[in-house]
């Protein structure tokens, strides 16, 4: 295998196509290898044929964006989502360990409780209301206690693109189906599109891995109702919806999800645009061209 080996897991996940999709354009394509690894082919709870693989392949790096994402189921099948966001993340990070292996693990901002009413910082105290959360803080932790020096953890929020089951298809299919809708108000965060989070990965594969909890998003710091709205409006103006619907601000108790969730968990990404080097993402340029991206593909 070609040492600059960079093996993925999650690969049918919408970051994990995201990568993909982007990959080839990269300048890292052409000295590494990226192997796609999704679920069929790499079921991550499995250890010993994770290990069995990772010996076959010897990556030089692994990135895992393979998760337990479905935050509400993940309050039933606790079991599940700690097997695959923490005991699996253990795994990737017990072989990186002896085989001088880098790993790139993806974080969530729901391993903070929304306490602050500014930015949360990589070093600030995490404290999850969510199993979903504490199964990806168990899942930092093995990582930075297994692999210290060897780890980037990107904590990201609210990813959203033209691939798979995110807030904004939630959103388009329902401004189409319904003749109202409700949305969550008093919930704050930072939506993040998979694109700008795919280029922060390559510049981190680029530059060589630092150690340490990185933060990204797209710049915002607004509520999912205020994000609905923008969706909506920028789905009008690209043609893709051909009516405004009325959409009511709910407040979290009128929404009643079985995940409680973090009211504020805005990210602050600064120490990311001056360790890395990033150009800052402005929110809503970002879900121009996402919307854009779903436009194109609904015409296909
Ligand atoms: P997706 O749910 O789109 O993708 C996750 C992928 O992981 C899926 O393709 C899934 O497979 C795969 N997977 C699940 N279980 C296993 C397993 N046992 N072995 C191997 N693969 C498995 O997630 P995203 O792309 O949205 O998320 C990427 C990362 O970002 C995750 O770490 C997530 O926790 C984090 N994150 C996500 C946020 C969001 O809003 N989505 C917000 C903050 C952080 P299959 O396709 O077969 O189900």
């Amino acid at each position: 295998m070609n040492n600059n080996t960079i093996l993925v897991t999650g690969a049918n996940g919408q970051l994990g196509r995201t990568l993909e999709h982007h990959w080839g354009d990269s300048g890292l394509a052409r000295n590494s290898e990226l192997i796609l690894y999704d679920m069929s082919r790499l079921d991550l709870t499995l250890s010993h044929q994770v290990e069995e693989e990772l010996n076959r392949i010897k990556p030089r790096t692994i990135l895992n964006t393979a998760a337990y994402t479905s935050v509400d189921h993940a309050e039933t099948d606790r079991d599940a989502a700690f097997a695959i966001n923490a005991s699996a993340v253990a795994t990737l990070a017990g072989w990186a360990a002896s085989n001088d292996c880098f790993v790139v693990h993806i974080s969530s901002d729901f391993v903070f409780d929304g306490s602050k009413s500014v930015p949360y910082l990589p070093a600030d105290h995490a404290s999850p209301l969510s199993v979903y959360g504490s199964s990806k803080l168990a899942g930092e932790t093995a990582l930075q206690s297994q692999l210290p020096d060897r780890h980037a953890i990107i904590r990201t929020s609210w990813l959203y693109s033209e691939y798979g089951k995110n807030f904004v298809q939630t959103m388009l299919r329902l401004m189409k189906e319904q003749e109202e809708l409700g949305v969550v108000a008093d919930q704050v965060g930072s939506p993040t599109s998979t694109h700008s989070l795919v280029a922060l990965l390559l510049a981190i594969l680029g530059q060589g891995i630092k150690p340490g909890i990185y933060h990204w998003t797209d710049g915002a710091s607004i509520s999912w109702y205020e994000f609905a709205q923008a969706i909506q409006q920028e789905a009008i103006d690209q043609g893709l919806l051909g009516r405004k619907i009325p959409i009511k601000p709910l407040t979290t108790k009128e929404y009643s999800a079985p995940a409680e969730r973090p009211a504020y968990s805005v990210l602050d990404r600064s120490k990311t645009l001056n360790d890395i080097g990033m150009r800052a993402t402005d929110w809503q340029q970002e879900l121009r061209l996402v919307i854009k991206q779903v436009a194109s593909r609904a015409e296909d």
